[in-house]
């Protein structure tokens, strides 16, 4: 099925052609028609689902047919939990409106930045993305309003739920209009999300795609038998023999993710690490880097296993495995999304095999385990 038979402007195809959105995935086949008619959706999807879009595309359309433009009135309100998921988000609105005739304004809001630009930049702003805390300060000084919202979205709304937003969110709900477009967005149904669903859904599209776990079978799984010490020569032989391009490769410490990228960088293997410990600005070129290609491997602590999104990602390496298996999963689900196959590869110490075997428990999968000390690294 097209993205032309979704119902979506020969503009906004235009654009889908230029980003590289050749069809649509599962989850804009059902909510893009939906959502432009005008329907409440509920969608449980994880990150790489492609949800983001899902949602943007028909906000889009809507928007250029109706009555935009009042100025600290805005039309479309996203909530998010977190800076990075506003500054992405943000981007696909971006990204797909400058195809649009009608120009429509987004801006990102989140706390942890200075609060003044964020107000100045308001002015005639159709779409807002926020964290709810730094929503609510906007509100609270006169510089948006929310009487004009037309279609509410939280995405991620587990990860809300989570954090603690609950709150926050309540006191945003009690100024939302009480006629709108709900769409609500979670990699995962918990009790409480059931119940959000059914005080704020009128009569929603449920979507339910298959979760990260379901997936897992479409990843390739093995594990390397190794010393602390042969560990690093063996990851740069693994990348070199193998010849893998866009590795991402998983430490457990911010200070073993800068050793591991410089151990890569010295022996010829373009990489940077990425972690907490690092600037915004500085997360993003990695992070664009990579993806780009120009960065051949990533080293991160599980910092951006959840919530950002690396597309057709082929490798995942535990250079150090998480402490749970849910982790596990979370690392190698960057691989093996969205009808891309993908190959994770876990280097394992003495000292981690029992740790090991409890993870291939918890996730019902035995994966194949080599001994490394018979290769020789020497010269990695
Ligand atoms: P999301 O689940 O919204 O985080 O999106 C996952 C990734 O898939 C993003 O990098 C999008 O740019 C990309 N994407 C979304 N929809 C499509 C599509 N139909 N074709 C190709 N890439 C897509």
């Amino acid at each position: 099925m097209p993205f032309s038979s979704l119902g979506l402007s020969p503009s906004l195809q235009k654009a889908l052609l230029a980003e590289n959105y050749q069809e649509p995935y599962p989850i804009q086949k059902e909510a893009i028609p939906a959502i432009l008619d005008g329907k409440d959706v509920f969608g449980i999807a994880p990150t790489g689902s492609g949800k983001t879009a899902s949602y943007v595309l028909p906000i889009l359309m809507n928007l250029q047919k109706g009555n935009i433009n009042k100025s600290r009135h805005i039309n479309v309100l996203v909530l998010v939990p977190t800076r990075e998921l506003a500054v992405q988000v943000r981007e696909v609105f971006q990204v797909f409106s400058l195809a649009l005739p009608e120009k429509i304004k987004s801006l990102a809001v989140f706390g942890g930045a200075s609060i003044n630009p964020q107000m100045m930049a308001m002015n005639g702003v159709h779409v807002l993305v926020a964290t709810p805390g730094r929503l609510l300060e906007l509100i609270d000084s006169n510089a948006v309003h929310l009487t004009d919202i037309e279609t509410l979205v939280l995405d991620e709304a587990d990860k809300m739920l989570n954090l603690g937003f609950k709150e926050e969110m309540n006191r945003i709900f009690a100024m939302l209009p009480k006629k709108r477009q709900n769409l609500l967005f979670s990699a995962t149904l918990s009790d409480d999300l059931t119940n959000m669903n059914q005080l704020l859904l009128h009569n929603p599209l449920i979507i339910k795609l298959a979760s990260e776990t379901d997936n897992i079978d479409l990843i390739t799984q093995s594990a390397y038998l190794v010393s602390d010490e042969r560990k690093g020569p063996l990851l740069r032989y693994l990348i070199k023999t193998k010849n893998l391009k866009q590795v991402l490769v998983f430490t457990s410490s911010i200070l073993r993710a800068d050793n591991v990228a410089e151990k890569l960088w010295k022996n010829g293997i373009k990489a940077t690490s990425i972690h907490s410990k690092k600037s915004q600005e500085a997360r993003t070129v990695a992070l664009r880097e990579f993806k780009s290609g120009k960065i051949r491997v990533l080293v991160a602590t599980d910092l951006i296993s959840r919530g950002i999104d690396i597309n057709f990602l082929p490798y995942v390496i535990n250079y150090e495995l998480p402490r749970s298996p849910k982790d596990y999963i979370h690392r190698i689900g960057r691989t093996g999304r969205a009808e891309s196959p993908g190959e994770a590869i876990s280097l394992i110490t003495p000292l981690d095999e029992h740790h090991f075997t409890v993870i291939q428990k918890k996730i019902g999968r035995s994966i194949s385990m080599f001994e490394s000390k018979d290769i020789n690294l020497q010269g990695f």
